[in-house]
């Protein structure tokens, strides 16, 4: 282990300490599906991964978790790998400042989503990946599999009973999606769109395996293990940071950018991915939320890794 790892668990180890009294003090589980309801919100798992591919994570770092969210910016990575820039005809890259599951700028966007992260770019994005499997004689969901587990070099599954509970209480998601039809702003059928972006949400990672699979964003792209075959080019790969950056946390985008400074990606099953660009891939996890349904032990413990190590994008 290198000098600087040893830091870094040092870090990782003093965040756990400081967190610890907090542990299910505040914020709430997400509630609407039962396989999350009954998450233990005392948990807090912490990870890192090195440009060099160094990994150290503390506390419930290998705990499995719903990754829920943190899907939406491998999707995209998919998306932006198959299709270039013509995913931009059908999806947005400004920041909503509204709700994840928002519905209120769809209308006066014919549809457009406004951009990947929301549910709505993320349900749009999902109808991308269905057309693109459909054109190769495969399916979407078998090439999300088939990503992450090469990301991380180990296998990486849907949790069912999750991708179920999602399905028959997601009907707002069921709402945007046809709403996104009735604008002719989604190619293939909504069942079968929405039965992926389901799965999407429901798979499940530990942080360790979630900084690991994220770790091209900090290396311009190259594939996190040994390189190849790279994930995404680094003009790409700036663009997903970007994206990260602006829309990675909903409306509290511009507080995150603000105190933390780092591209983020959050869900609500309590995880974080944050992208320290030409250094590490971080991720961050405890389940209890606060209002804007990001992580809130995980985000005071990004804020602590920041000071702390003084690593930043600005
Ligand atoms: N499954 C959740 C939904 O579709 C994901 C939302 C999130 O993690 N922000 O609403």
């Amino acid at each position: 282990m290198s000098t600087d790892m040893m830091n870094f668990q040092n870090v990782l180890d003093d965040i756990v300490a400081t967190l610890r009294p907090e542990l299910g003090r505040a914020g709430t589980v997400a509630s609407y599906i039962p396989a999350l309801a009954r998450v233990d919100a005392r948990q807090f798992g912490i990870a890192l991964r090195t440009c060099d591919g160094e990994e150290a994570f503390a506390g419930d770092g290998e705990v499995p978790f719903s990754i829920q969210s943190v899907s939406k910016l491998f999707t995209l990575t998919l998306a932006m790998q198959r299709m270039g820039d013509a995913l931009w005809e059908r999806i947005g890259r400004e920041p909503s400042g509204n709700p994840f599951n928002s519905l209120v700028q769809l209308e006066n966007e014919q549809g457009k989503p406004r951009n990947p992260f929301i549910n709505a770019g993320a349900i749009a994005v999902a109808d991308r990946l269905v057309s693109q499997a459909a054109a190769n004689g495969g399916s979407a969901k078998a090439d999300i599999l088939s990503l992450m587990s090469g990301l991380c070099g180990e296998p990486i599954a849907f949790d069912e009973e999750v991708a179920k509970s999602e399905a028959d209480t997601g009907f707002r998601n069921v709402a945007l999606a046809n709403f996104m039809k009735s604008f002719g702003k989604i190619d293939n059928d909504v069942g079968t769109v929405l039965d992926t972006y389901f799965h999407q949400c429901s798979l499940r990672m530990s942080c360790r395996q979630l900084a690991r699979a994220a770790a091209f964003l900090c290396r311009d792209g190259a594939h996190p293990i040994d390189g190849e075959p790279e994930i995404t080019g680094e003009r790409q790969t700036r663009r997903i940071n970007a994206l990260m950056l602006t829309c990675g946390t909903y409306d509290a985008a511009g507080d995150v950018a603000f105190s933390i400074g780092l591209p983020c990606k959050s869900g609500v099953g309590g995880g974080i991915v944050a992208v320290v660009p030409d250094k590490l891939t971080l991720c961050v996890w405890s389940p209890a939320l606060d209002a804007t349904g990001n992580s809130l032990l995980g985000m005071k413990a990004l804020e602590l890794f920041v000071t702390r190590t003084g690593l930043s994008v600005f």
